[in-house]
């Protein structure tokens, strides 16, 4: 069956130079990929060129099997695929409520809030510069899970969370893939923790795939391939070499 998303040897960056390399990797529906690496590894820069906010240097991204490289972000929404950027894209000074208004979120959409993310049911009338960081978190997610995407890039969903909230937010993934039968591509630097609800990951170490794939492959080498791209950026022992997983 062909993949929903399907990114075939991209290449991503700016100014015509590539921090992102030869990076193939694809999410079926109801899937969840992680694409995981350190800061400056490369990951937003994929995500918004994904989402096309950034215009790819070389390879393709598809959808359905279709090349979207060119198509305009807004066109790219309306056929279904949701970025929620690492910033939340909140806008402060409107209030809950307010930013469900703005996706024209009806009845049946404000009840599948409510019941998703109770914590946010009683702060209809608050503004979302004075939600704490898990509550704005979960009205990003809020936000694109009333649009019903088929696809979803979520990036760095736990920057900046207590770990028990990040905890408790990270099932939320597994049950929009779930649920919704939704694709998603979700970056994030705490692998552990992501790695409890993917089905797969990509491992990004200087914007080249060092690692993928199964979570439990993953999880299995991530701590030690990392280790070994430490080791030789301290000018020691060479990469290891990197296993495709299963
Ligand atoms: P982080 O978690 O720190 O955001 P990341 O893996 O998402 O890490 P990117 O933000 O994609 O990494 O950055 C990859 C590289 O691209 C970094 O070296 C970064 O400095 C560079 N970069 C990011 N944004 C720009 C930009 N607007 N212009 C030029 N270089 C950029």
């Amino acid at each position: 069956m062909t993949p929903r998303l399907e990114l075939d040897a991209l290449a991503a960056g700016y100014g015509g130079s590539a921090v992102v390399r030869d990076l193939s990797l694809d999410v079926a529906a109801g899937q969840v990929v992680a694409l995981l690496g350190a800061n400056g590894a490369g990951k937003t820069t994929t995500l918004l060129t994904v989402s096309g906010l950034l215009q790819a240097l070389a390879g393709d991204v598809r959808l359905d099997g279709r090349s979207i490289l060119g198509r305009a972000p807004d066109r790219l929404a309306r056929d279904g695929l949701c970025h929620v950027p690492d910033d939340r894209g909140l806008i402060p000074g409107l209030t809950v409520s307010e930013h469900l208004d703005l996706v024209r979120a009806g009845r049946a959409e404000r009840a599948q809030v409510d019941e998703w993310f109770p914590a946010l049911a009683p702060l209809g009338a608050r503004r979302s510069g004075l939600l704490s960081g898990g509550e704005q978190q979960m009205l990003a997610l809020a936000l694109a899970l009333v649009r019903h995407p088929r696809v979803l890039l979520i990036d760095e969903m736990t920057m900046g969370l207590a770990p028990i909230v990040a905890g408790s937010l990270i099932p939320v993934i597994r049950r929009i893939a779930d649920e919704e039968g939704c694709a998603v591509l979700v970056v994030e630097q705490h692998a552990d923790l992501v790695l409890t609800v993917a089905d797969r990951a990509v491992l990004l170490v200087h914007g080249e795939v060092a690692l993928s794939g199964t979570a439990e492959a993953v999880r299995r080498d991530h701590d030690a391939v990392v280790a070994g791209y430490l080791g030789s950026a301290a000018g020691g022992a060479s990469a290891p070499d990197p296993s495709p997983g299963t």
